[in-house]
């Protein structure tokens, strides 16, 4: 069983000056890429590092006879998981085929923890690895390729180990409660693929989701309430109500029901990171005590705690101390993002902690608290996470960061010292739609997205630390969230994050660099999505995806394709596009009219041919996404002239309004041949104060 190949003995030279392996890992695989190409026989995700087919297939539909080379904890603990498992696991001379795992610390191995040696052949099934988490993995591509492949299993040699060492996952139970069985469902996911770290955000403006002993009221009163939908809620009031009163929405995590989750994950290699916000996103808990607020809660709805009063300080560390009992993590995320300082400007303690700090920008109060945290918990052998914002209130010095903005604060951070978790929204918020807006927000039981939208390609795009990105080393790994503001349920949770997610775990797992081939990866998407369905996943229908907007994807060369435009009136500051040259560029906007679209309040346009030519057809066209007032035209007037002066309308359109959320339409005039220097096209918003958002007057 114990096969050797030159290949494995390559990885390891490599490895011998490679990163320590500690946790979390630092940095990321050492070896140059492998373009491995998975044939229809290796069908795993995330792509291992290396991989080699061997002859034939393995029937693992009989028992197998499972030893463990491993300390006791080890081997019992995997014993057990065995035991839930799809495997039928006895003991020794009870079958001729083996499954062997091995700790070992011969030095062929993969330095990291979680990395694994397995071999599937007709002999038997042999996983070695430096630990339980190895052991673990080796375990997850074998069960990943029965759920591919049935009973009869295709033999491989994989020498496996990832390229991030944090490999993330974030849900959001604040806005919308999910159940404790919900989340282990996910968590079984993470597991298959080989995510290892759950960050669960457990309190917010919104809601107060983990019971803390010292004070119950964040959960008997903050956890509650008066509206189940989160937008309806926020418009009316943000009422929040005692535990058991009549229409009372939310739930939260008893001390028990937690334990057990994170027991749950630990057996998976799962670490939950909890998250805590402060100083903002704070409203259920100054709600629940009003005193933790600057002045009456009902002056602060954005919920801001009151950073001048010690008393507050004192309240955080009680709440941390219980949090620290129920969460092994050595992080604990303390949030800090979206935070005002209006109120603390204003308030006299505030004022007085300011005087007493000499600050002289109401920011350094959020760096006072977040040094004063940190200090707290250091105390304790933990350390603090929080999100980019950290960066702007004099950041704690041994804070790691969580950089969602966009990747250049991720690497401001880096660049400053600390470690960075990228998770760029633009790549990693799974809240934004997934395919064509318009398809997605026709059936009567979608719920509402932001306007970002985000393809599973994207997804797979992404690179946390490319190659020419300075201060990488300090990119620990990459984490994807599923803010659940417009997820209403559990079902449309599970909607937004497959198969999206399974392109991020690609990403943090493998080393894909240059090689990234999406066409190769989506055939193993579609595959494991099957598989998902089956087993109770509401995933994303990929394979009807319509994808990218097909009219983005290459320029269109029409007659006044590189022409110059006239402008009668302004475009919107704020979506300029490509300025003059955006409506005769060729390029079609993206399903967002935040990228490559130009936004009017009144839309007066001239395109000069720059000769007289023989047109036939105008057209352009015309989005909408009503919840930021972009609107199709509610009047459309194109006219074309030989002069630049005596104009002739081709056509004239009254459009009404409609109500839909999301709308592409095309517009124009087609008619018998005529000789034209001068298109005009002048279109109005259908609704007063929205805006009209057009891509290129397309002329042939
Ligand atoms: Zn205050």
């Amino acid at each position: 069983m114990n096969m050797k190949y030159s290949i494995i003995v390559f990885i390891s030279l490599l490895f011998s000056v490679g990163a320590a392996a500690c946790s979390p890992v630092r940095g990321e695989g050492i070896q140059p890429d492998r373009d491995i190409k998975m044939p229809d026989d290796g069908l795993m995700i995330p792509r291992p590092m290396e991989a080699r087919r061997l002859e034939g297939y393995v029937d693992i539909s009989q028992p197998l006879c499972l030893k463990i080379d491993a300390q006791d904890d080890v081997a019992e603990s995997l014993t057990k998981y065995l035991r839930t498992s799809s495997l039928s696991i006895v003991g020794p001379a009870l079958s001729d085929m083996p499954l062997l795992l091995t700790v070992s610390e011969d030095e062929k191995l993969p330095s990291s923890e979680e990395g694994y040696h397995l071999v599937i052949s007709n002999d038997g099934i042999s996983i070695e690895a430096r630990g339980r988490a190895g052991l673990f993995y080796g375990i997850q591509t074998i069960l990943q390729l029965k759920n591919m492949y049935g009973a009869s299993i295709p033999a491989w040699e994989i020498t496996d180990w990832p390229r991030f060492g944090y490999r993330g996952m974030h849900f959001d139970p604040v806005r919308h409660f999910f159940s404790k069985d919900f989340l282990k469902k996910q968590i079984r996911m993470m597991a298959s693929l080989k995510m290892n770290r759950l960050h669960l955000h457990l309190t917010d403006n919104e809601g107060w989701r983990l019971q803390i002993s010292k004070y119950p009221r964040l959960t008997q009163y903050g956890a509650w309430r008066l509206g189940d939908i989160w937008d309806d809620w926020n418009k009316t009031g943000r009422r929040f109500v005692n535990q058991g009163t009549a229409g009372a929405y939310g739930g939260y995590f008893s001390i028990e029901d937690m334990k057990e989750i994170v027991a749950y994950a630990k057996e998976r290699n799962i670490t939950v990171i909890p998250e805590i916000e402060m100083p903002g996103h704070a409203f259920a808990m100054t709600a629940s005590y009003p005193e933790l607020a600057c002045v009456s809660n009902e002056f602060s709805p954005v919920g801001e705690i009151c950073i001048g009063k010690d008393s507050t300080i004192e309240f955080l560390k009680d709440v941390l101390t219980e949090v620290m009992e129920i969460f092994p993590s050595e992080y604990i995320h303390l949030g800090g993002d979206e935070y005002s300082i209006d109120y603390w400007a204003k308030c006299p303690d505030c004022r007085r902690k300011m005087a007493e700090m000499g600050f002289t920008d109401a920011h350094q109060l959020h760096g006072y608290l977040f040094r004063t945290m940190e200090e707290f918990l250091a105390g304790h052998g933990r350390r603090l996470i929080g999100w980019d914002e950290m960066l702007t209130g004099g950041i704690a010095p041994d804070a790691t960061l969580m950089s969602w903005q966009d990747e250049k604060a991720g690497q401001a951070a880096a660049l400053a010292g600390h470690d960075v978790i990228m998770t760029p929204g633009e790549y990693c918020y799974f809240d934004g739609c997934q395919d064509s807006p318009e398809k997605e927000f026709r059936t009567p039981d979608s719920p509402p997205a932001l306007w970002n939208f985000l393809t599973l390609q994207r997804v797979y795009s992404y690179d946390p630390a490319p190659l020419s990105m300075q201060g990488r080393e300090r990119v620990l790994g990459v984490q994807a969230c599923s803010w659940s503001e417009w997820m209403p349920n559990e079902k449309r949770v599970e909607y937004m994050i497959y198969p999206r997610m399974f392109a991020l775990a690609e990403v943090a797992w493998s080393n894909l660099n240059e090689h990234r081939d999406y066409t190769e990866f989506r055939r193993r998407a579609l595959r494991l999505c099957d598989w998902a369905r089956n087993e109770g996943y509401n995933t994303f229908d990929l394979a009807n995806e319509i994808g990218e907007r097909p009219s983005s994807l290459k320029a269109t060369e029409h007659l006044g394709y590189g022409c110059e435009v006239k402008y009668n009136k302004p475009w919107l500051p704020d979506f300029p596009c490509d300025g003059v040259k955006s409506m005769t560029d060729g390029i079609h906007g993206k399903w967002t009219y935040r990228v490559n679209w130009q936004g009017f309040k009144e839309m007066d346009v001239v395109i000069d041919l720059g000769e007289s030519k023989t047109v036939k057809e105008v057209r352009a066209d015309f989005m909408q996404y009503a919840d930021d007032r972009v609107v199709l035209p509610g009047k459309i007037v194109i006219s074309c002239s030989e002069d630049g002066k005596n104009y002739t309308e081709l056509l004239s359109l009254d459009n009404p309004y409609d109500v839909y959320k999301y709308l592409y339409r095309t517009y124009g005039w087609k008619g018998a041949e005529r000789k034209v220097r001068y298109v005009r096209l002048q279109a109005s918003p259908a609704l007063e104060g929205g805006s009209v958002f057009c891509d290129e007057v397309e002329i042939w």
